[in-house]
């Protein structure tokens, strides 16, 4: 097999994550993360990207909800709201411990591709997941309320606030993860996952380099939008606030000057003549793993046509 990386943001990402992972060896397969999410709340460094893909590849991820841990309990959220307590981000009592236990380790000198690892291999996950970067990078959306940082906007203020652009502050001064710098120059062949392309994959695509690595290497992009909707999240709403029509073309486009082959659901079939780059369509709805690893298989067979 050749060696993979898998450029992520959370929820939608990981959904293929988790099928490209059981499809292909640790050996072959490492993750690039955004992290241009995370935040400090209450104290805590929480990395929602990291964490979503964390509790995707564990098994642990819960399915109802989209979001978080399963199996969570509530008591540290429900005494905080009873003393007055912030608790506009929910924190079960399960994720909590994650994000002590990597606070912890942060506060101790560790990196956050440390923390990451220590926390991968406690949860029996073999496949590398490497932060993008280990300095901060911080997605602010400029919104017609003004400036919001990324979870004012997603979970404070709903997405609500219609959007004019992003910044990522500090990505000039944050260099590209050592290990994935390593991991890009042994691999042959890229898939973005089916991320938000502005606020998951920008932020790693603009970290300084990167775009020049990557147009040397195959690379394949799947398209988070389906029938002109996100299947969850803004992206769909940003684009058209961006004044982009909704669309897998529109997608492709963005991509456009570094994919060599686009991926999107038979259900936008016919859009595939109107892309310029060489595309397929095939089932991308991930409801199960097994969805999952049949879509991981396309996309493999789709990359190898570029080895
Ligand atoms: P976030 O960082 O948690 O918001 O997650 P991502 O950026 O990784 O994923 C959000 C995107 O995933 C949204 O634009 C969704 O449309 C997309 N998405 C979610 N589930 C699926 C799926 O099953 N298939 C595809 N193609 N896209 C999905």
């Amino acid at each position: 097999m050749p060696r993979i990386l898998a450029i992520t943001g959370g929820v939608g990402g990981a959904k293929l994550a988790s099928g490209l992972a059981s499809v292909l060896d640790p050996s072959d397969l490492a993750f690039a993360v955004n992290t241009g999410d995370d935040f400090e709340h209450l104290g805590l460094k929480i990395s929602p990207d990291i964490d979503s893909l964390t509790y995707a590849l564990a098994g642990i991820n819960n399915t109802e909800t989209g979001w978080g841990r399963e199996g969570e309990s509530w008591n540290f959220l429900s005494a905080l709201k009873e003393l007055g307590g912030d608790t506009w981000f929910q924190l079960g009592d399960k994720d909590l411990a994650l994000h002590l236990h990597r606070t912890t380790m942060l506060n101790k000198g560790k990196t956050l591709t440390e923390a990451t690892e220590a926390i991968a291999a406690k949860l029996g996950i073999r496949h590398p997941i490497i932060p993008m970067s280990d300095q901060p990078v911080s997605t602010l959306v400029d919104t017609c309320d003004g400036e919001l940082s990324f979870q004012n906007y997603f979970v404070k203020e709903k997405c609500e606030p219609e959007v004019n652009g992003f910044r990522f502050q500090g990505i000039e001064s944050a260099s590209l993860q050592a290990k994935l710098d390593q991991w890009i120059e042994g691999c042959q062949g890229i898939i973005i996952c089916p991320s938000n392309p502005y606020v998951s994959v920008d932020p790693f695509l603009k970290l300084n380099g990167v775009k020049e690595k990557l147009a040397k290497i195959p690379t394949i992009a799947v398209s988070p939008i389906i029938g002109g909707r996100a299947l969850k999240g803004p992206a769909a709403k940003m684009m058209r606030e961006l004044g982009i029509s909704s669309s897998a073309e529109s997608v492709a486009e963005h991509y456009s000057a570094f994919i060599d082959g686009f991926v999107i659901d038979e259900a936008d079939k016919e859009s595939a003549n109107s892309i310029k780059i060489p595309t397929i369509s095939t089932n991308t709805v991930m409801l199960t793993l097994s969805d999952s690893i049949s879509l991981a298989e396309n996309c493999l067979g789709f990359l190898e046509r570029f080895l």
